[in-house]
């Protein structure tokens, strides 16, 4: 199911962002990591897999 987008406040080698709460990448993000909105990151490719 797509929702608001959310990505991790982590620097990470490949920023993404996730829209699909069936994602497991998103979903690992810890909660306090959370933060809401794209920042012009393109979207992660398992979200991508999961929903288009
Ligand atoms: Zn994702």
């Amino acid at each position: 199911m797509k929702r608001a987008p959310w990505h991790t406040k982590v620097p990470t080698k490949h920023p993404v962002y996730h829209e699909e709460t069936r994602c497991t990448l998103g979903d690992n993000i810890e909660s306090y990591n959370r933060v809401p909105g794209t920042t012009g990151r393109p979207k992660c490719p398992l979200c991508r897999s999961i929903s288009g």
